[in-house]
C-alpha cells in the first residue's frame, strides 16, 4: 500500500511538474520571442552573406575568363556586370541595415530586411539561372564539367542564406530550374543523366536547408528565450539585492567566496576585490569570538549542511555588526559538492531596535528603574533561592511616598514626574550604597527594593530609605517634602512566594502609614490576624446595619458654665452575635476603605434626627460624618431630607468633620458647608489640634464649633504646652465667634481648669459615656447633679 501511495503521489508529482512546464511555455508564447529570433535569423543570414558574396564574386570573375572564347562576350560581361552589381548592393545594404539597427531591432526594420535579402536572393538566383541555360549547350565536354560543378556549388550557397528558407529557395529553385533548362536544351542523354542526379541533389541540398532552417530557428529561439528568462533573473536579483538589505553569497567547493555583491562587501567592511576569494571561514572566524551562531556555521560549512538564519556578530571598524546568514550546499552536474549558496543580511539595526525594546519592556519608561514585570520575575527566583536549603535570606521593602498625591494634585503632574524620577535616583544612591540589593517602580507612587542578606541589614536599608526619601526635594525652584512609609517583609521567614511577600509587606507598609508615616514596620504574625480580622468585619458589616446588631449611643455635651447637658453626641455601637461590642474606632476605618461609612452616616443620619427629635427642645444632637460622605454632591439634600422627615429643626443638629475634608477640598465641600449654615445647621470640626491641624482653615472654611481633641485634656495638668495650645485656640475662637468643646475630660481639676480658660462646653467619662437613647432623659437629669457632686464644695459654690 505504501508502494502504491507513493507511486499515486510519484505520479502527481510528475503530473505537477508537466503542468508546470506547460504552464511556463504558456505563460512565454513564441509570439513574445518573434521578432527578436527573425531579427537574429537575419542577423545570422546577413553574416553568412558577406563571405558568400565574396565566394559570387570570384566564380563571377573566372566563368568569363574561363569561357571568353567560346561563349558570347556580350552575356559573359553582361553576367558579370549584373553579379558584382548585385553583390555590391548585398554588401552596401547589409552595412546599412547592421548600422541602423546596431542599438536594437524594431518590427519595420526586421521585415524590410527581410524583403529586401528575397529580393537580391531572387535576384541572384535569376542572374546565375542564366548561366546554364547560354553556356550549357554550346559548350565542350570540359566546359559543361566546370557548368555543372559550378551549377551544384552554387546551388549549394543556398545553405549559406539556409537560416532564411525563404531567401534560400528564392535563390535555389531558379538555379535549379536554370540547370534543367540548360541540360534540356543540349537534348543529349548523358545530360539527361546529369539532370536525373540534380534532381536527387538538389532535392537532397533544399530538404536539407529545410531541416537546417528549422534547427537555427529553434536554436535562435531557445537561445532568445534563454536570454529573455536570464534577464528576467538577473533583473529579480538585481531588484531582490537593491530593495532589501540582504544579499546573495556563493562559495566554491575550498570555501572562497564567489559573488560578492556591493551590499555585502560594505556589510563585512571589505573592499569587493578584498573579499573575493577569501574563505568564509576565515571572514566569519575574526568575528567576536565566543558567539554560538558563528560556532554553528562553521561546523555546518565542514560538514558541508545546510543552515538557516544564524546570528554572527562582526566586528568592524567602530562597532559590532550583526549578520544574519543562511547557506546550502549546491553540486556541480556530476553531483559532486561545488560549494555553498546562501542569502546574508546586516541585521544590526533591527538587533539594536529589538534589544532597546526589550530594554523598554524591563523598564519604567519616568523613572527608568526596572518595571513591575521584572520585579515579579527578580522576587520569583529570589524566593525560590531563599526558600531552598542554606539560602539566604532575602528581605523586600514595599515603598509608598507620603503626601506624594498633595504635590501632584497642586503643583502639577509635571511637578509630580520630576518628583518621582528625583525618588528614583535617591532609591538608586540608597541601593548602591547596599550591596546586593535592586530598585523598582511597581508603579504611582509605589516602589519597591529587593534585598539580599541579613535581616538586620535590610532593617537598615528600610531605614536608609525613610531618611533619604524624607530630605527635602526642589522642583523648579520650588521646595516640595514628602516622605516614605516602608513595609518590611522577610523570605523564607514570612513567605515563600512572591504574592504573599508582596502582600505581606503591604501589610506592613499599612501599618507604617497608619502608625503616623515617615516610618518603616516590619510584617509580624498580628498583622496578618489583623488584615483576616479586617476582610471578616467588612463581610459582616452590611449584614449587621440590616439586621439591627448596630445602634446610637448619646454622650452628653455639657456646658462649663452651668454643667447643664446642652446635647449629645450619636456615636456608633456594634453588638456582634457571639462577640460582644465592636469598636467603631476598629469599625469606622475599615468602612471608610470600603465606602460603606457612608451607609452608616446615612442610617446615623436618620436616625440621630428621629430620636433627638423626642428630647428637650434646647438639645442638639451631633452626627459623626466622615469626610468621603460629606464631599458628596448630594450630601445636604440627605440632611434636609432626614430633618423634613423627622421634624427636627436644622439648628438643633449638628455635624461633626474632621480636618481631612479639607485636604484636596472638592468645590462642593465649600458648597456642602455654606448651605448646610446657611439652613441653620451647625458644623463642628473635630478632633481639632491632631494631624495636621492648621488654624489657618478656620479662616478658610468657616465652622460653628471646633472639638480640642482629648489628646490635649489628658495631659493638660502635666504638660504645660497642651494648655498653652488651648489658649491660643480659645484666642482665634473667640475672634472668630467660634464654639469650643473639649473631649475626653475625665477630671473635675480638668473640668475646672477648661472652665478657667472659657471653653464653652466639655464631653467626657466625668459627665458619661456614650449611653443607650433610652437613658438620655435620665442623663439630662442627672448630669448636673453629677458635677456638681464631683466638684470641691468652694468650686460648686462659686
Ligand atoms: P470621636 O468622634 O472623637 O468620638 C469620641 C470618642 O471618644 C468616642 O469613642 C468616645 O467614646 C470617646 N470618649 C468620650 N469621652 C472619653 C473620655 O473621657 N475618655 C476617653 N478615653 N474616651 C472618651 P468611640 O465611641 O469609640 O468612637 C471612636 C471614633 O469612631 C469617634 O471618635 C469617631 O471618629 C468614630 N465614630 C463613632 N461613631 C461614628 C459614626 O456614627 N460615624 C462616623 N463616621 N464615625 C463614628
Ligand atoms: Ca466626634
Ligand atoms: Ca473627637
Amino acid at each position: 500500500m505504501p508502494g502504491d501511495a507513493m507511486r499515486e503521489r510519484d505520479g502527481e508529482k510528475g503530473g505537477w511538474l508537466a503542468r508546470r512546464l506547460l504552464w511556463a511555455v504558456a505563460e512565454a508564447p513564441p509570439e513574445r520571442y518573434r521578432l527578436q529570433v527573425r531579427a537574429d535569423l537575419l542577423d545570422e543570414t546577413l553574416k553568412l552573406a558577406n563571405i558568400s558574396a565574396v565566394t559570387h564574386f570570384a566564380v563571377a570573375v573566372v566563368l568569363p575568363i574561363l569561357f571568353w572564347d567560346t561563349a558570347s562576350r556580350l552575356y559573359l560581361a553582361g553576367l558579370f556586370a549584373v553579379v558584382t552589381m548585385i553583390i555590391g548592393l548585398t554588401l552596401y545594404t547589409n552595412r546599412l541595415y547592421r548600422r541602423r539597427y546596431a542599438d536594437g531591432v524594431s518590427e519595420v526594420g526586421v521585415a524590410l530586411g527581410y524583403r529586401i535579402s528575397a529580393g537580391l536572393a531572387l535576384a541572384l538566383g535569376l542572374t546565375w539561372a542564366t548561366m546554364p541555360i547560354m553556356l550549357f549547350a554550346p559548350a565542350s565536354n570540359d566546359q559543361r564539367l566546370i557548368i555543372v560543378a559550378t551549377a551544384a556549388g552554387l546551388i549549394s550557397d543556398a545553405y549559406v542564406v539556409g537560416p532564411l528558407l525563404s531567401v534560400s529557395f528564392l535563390f535555389a529553385v531558379p538555379l535549379i530550374l536554370g540547370s534543367f533548362v540548360g541540360l534540356a536544351r543540349s537534348g543529349e542523354g548523358i545530360a539527361l543523366s546529369i539532370g536525373v542526379l540534380l534532381v536527387v541533389y538538389a532535392i537532397f541540398v533544399l530538404a536539407s536547408v529545410a531541416r537546417m532552417s528549422r534547427l537555427s530557428l529553434e536554436r535562435i529561439h531557445d537561445r532568445v528565450r534563454v536570454e529573455d528568462q536570464g534577464q528576467t533573473i538577473g533583473l529579480l536579483l538585481n531588484e531582490f539585492e537593491a530593495n532589501t538589505s540582504d544579499w546573495l553569497w556563493e562559495t566554491d567547493e575550498a570555501g572562497g567566496l564567489q559573488h560578492v555583491s556591493a551590499r555585502m562587501a560594505q556589510a563585512l567592511g571589505r573592499t569587493e576585490e578584498d573579499l573575493h576569494s577569501t574563505s568564509l571561514a576565515t571572514l566569519l572566524g575574526g568575528g567576536a569570538p565566543g558567539d554560538d551562531g558563528m560556532a554553528e556555521i562553521l561546523a555546518c560549512l565542514a560538514a558541508r549542511e545546510p543552515f538557516r538564519e544564524k546570528l554572527v556578530a562582526f566586528t568592524e571598524g567602530e562597532g559590532l555588526r550583526w549578520l544574519r546568514l543562511s547557506g546550502k550546499p549546491f553540486q556541480d552536474r556530476r553531483g559532486a559538492f561545488a560549494g555553498f549558496r546562501g542569502v546574508g543580511s546586516d541585521v544590526t539595526a533591527s538587533r539594536a531596535a529589538e534589544e532597546r525594546i526589550a530594554y523598554l519592556a524591563t523598564r519604567d519608561a519616568l523613572t527608568g528603574l526596572s518595571n513591575r514585570a521584572v520585579f515579579r520575575d527578580i522576587a520569583q527566583t529570589a524566593c525560590r533561592a531563599a526558600a531552598a536549603p542554606g539560602g539566604t535570606p532575602k528581605s523586600l521593602l514595599y515603598l509608598d511616598l507620603d503626601g506624594f498625591k498633595l504635590v501632584n494634585d497642586s503643583a502639577g503632574h509635571g511637578a509630580g514626574d520630576a518628583l518621582l524620577r528625583q525618588v528614583a535616583d535617591r532609591i538608586r544612591a540608597v541601593t548602591a550604597a547596599a550591596p546586593s540589593a535592586h530598585g523598582f517602580r511597581l508603579g504611582g507612587d509605589e516602589f519597591a527594593i529587593l534585598h539580599r542578606g541579613p535581616v538586620e541589614a535590610a532593617e537598615a536599608l528600610a531605614q536608609a530609605c525613610v531618611a533619604a526619601l524624607g530630605e527635602p526635594y526642589w522642583i523648579d525652584g520650588v521646595r516640595a517634602e514628602i516622605g516614605v512609609s516602608v513595609g518590611l517583609a522577610h523570605a523564607p521567614r514570612d513567605a515563600t512566594d512572591p504574592e504573599s511577600l508582596l502582600r505581606k509587606a503591604d501589610l506592613a507598609l499599612y501599618t507604617a502609614k497608619e502608625s503616623g508615616k515617615g516610618r518603616w514596620h516590619a510584617f509580624d504574625a498580628s498583622l496578618e490576624r489583623r488584615a483576616q480580622r479586617h476582610r471578616e468585619l467588612d463581610a459582616a458589616m452590611r449584614p449587621a446595619l440590616e439586621n439591627g446588631e448596630m445602634a446610637l449611643h448619646y454622650q452628653p455635651l455639657v456646658s462649663l458654665a452651668d454643667e447643664h447637658v446642652v446635647g449629645f453626641e450619636a456615636l456608633l455601637r456594634w453588638t456582634r452575635p457571639g462577640e460582644g461590642a465592636v469598636s467603631p474606632a476598629e469599625t469606622v476605618p475599615i468602612a471608610e476603605s470600603t465606602g460603606f461609612v457612608i451607609e452608616i452616616g446615612r442610617w446615623a443620619l436618620r436616625t440621630a434626627c428621629a430620636e433627638a427629635a423626642g428630647w428637650p427642645e434646647a438639645l442638639r444632637v451631633a452626627v459623626n460624618i466622615s469626610s468621603i460622605h460629606f464631599r458628596l454632591p448630594g450630601f445636604v439634600a440627605e440632611v434636609e431630607a432626614a430633618l423634613q422627615a423627622t421634624g427636627l429643626a436644622p439648628n438643633r443638629l449638628e455635624i461633626e468633620i474632621t480636618e481631612t475634608i479639607f485636604l484636596g477640598s472638592t468645590p462642593s465641600v465649600i458648597e456642602n458647608l455654606r448651605r448646610l449654615r446657611a439652613s441653620g445647621v451647625r458644623i463642628a470640626l473635630d478632633d481639632f489640634g491632631t494631624g495636621f491641624s492648621s488654624l489657618s482653615y478656620l479662616t478658610q472654611f468657616p465652622v460653628d464649633k471646633i472639638k480640642i481633641d482629648r489628646a490635649f485634656v489628658r495631659d493638660l495638668i502635666h504638660r504645660r504646652e497642651c494648655l498653652t495650645v488651648i489658649e491660643a485656640i480659645m484666642v482665634i475662637a473667640r475672634d472668630l465667634a467660634i464654639d469650643v468643646t473639649v473631649e475626653g475630660v475625665e477630671t473635675v481639676q480638668q473640668a475646672e481648669l477648661l472652665r478657667l480658660k472659657r471653653c464653652n462646653s466639655a464631653q467626657g467619662f466625668l459627665y458619661s459615656p456614650a449611653r443607650p437613647a433610652r437613658e438620655v432623659p435620665g442623663l439630662i437629669e442627672s448630669i448636673p447633679l453629677k458635677a456638681r457632686r464631683a466638684l470641691p464644695p468652694q468650686a460648686s459654690a462659686a
